[in-house]
């Protein structure tokens, strides 16, 4: 793969998320997991409007992913991303949650039954990412599809943001550049609003639609009529 290339492909606006994710990367990497958890928090008013940002334009780990997904693209050219088959990813996209469940009862029971550390909870967790980063080398971001608590988590603000994706199925003229450009292998293509607990609000797949407004980000109207009920209670 031809890295010049790819960048000159990009959309403006997913150069502007190259940035940020190149820009934050050692500064978050230096603050560490409590410095990490202090922006998260302060990120979460915005995510429930606009999904797990995050995930898509911050975190240091996506980031990591990213370049070891490039590197593959290069290593494995067109095979890179075609290690896991689409019915594999369709049940493994679900790990994470019991990865969720799993890490939280894990630092529990250790830290508060076992007298452990959380240093060595961090080291689980921070190894799971170093597999993730690996494993990424041969398919997209596998630890953000597969195994982070923490996007499981925060994936499911996509179901009640409103701001989200709707694709006009009028205009869209099924060409799947949409499916494929998204690093989380979601069927953009077959739905008409986005609301998947697994997107990472990146929007790589409105930027490489070639259609004027097959696909658009826009507020859901829902959520004012949601409002003036409330207010009118
Ligand atoms: S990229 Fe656009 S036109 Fe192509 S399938 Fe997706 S929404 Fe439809
Ligand atoms: S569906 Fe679109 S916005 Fe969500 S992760 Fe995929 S490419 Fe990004």
């Amino acid at each position: 793969m031809d890295l010049k290339k790819w960048y000159a492909k990009l959309s403006k606006n997913q150069k502007n998320r190259l940035y940020l994710q190149i820009g934050a990367l050692i500064p978050l990497l230096a603050l560490g997991m409590t410095g990490r958890m202090v922006v998260l928090i302060l990120l979460f008013p915005f995510m429930l409007l606009l999904g797990p940002i995050w995930c898509g334009w911050i975190c240091p780990m996506g980031t990591l992913q990213r370049i070891s997904g490039l590197l593959g693209k290069k290593l494995f050219g067109h095979k890179h991303n075609n290690f896991i088959s689409k019915k594999t990813h369709e049940k493994l996209k679900y790990v994470k949650y019991f990865m969720l469940f799993g890490m939280m009862g894990f630092a529990g029971y250790y830290i508060l039954i076992l007298n452990g550390t959380v240093d060595f909870v961090i080291s689980v967790f921070m190894a799971t990412v170093v597999i993730g980063v690996i494993l990424s080398l041969f398919n997209e971001r596998v630890y953000c599809r597969y195994l982070c608590p923490a996007g499981a988590m925060m994936g499911l603000t996509n179901l009640i943001k409103p701001r989200t994706i709707k694709r006009d199925a009028n205009s869209c003229v099924s060409c799947s550049k949409c499916d494929n450009s998204c690093p989380m292998g979601i069927d953009v293509s077959k739905t008409t609003e986005l609301r998947n607990p697994h997107c990472i609000s990146c929007n790589a797949c409105v930027d490489s639609c070639p259609i004027n407004d097959a696909l658009s980000v826009k507020w859901d109207k829902k959520i004012k009529n949601i409002k003036e009920k409330v207010i009118n209670k």
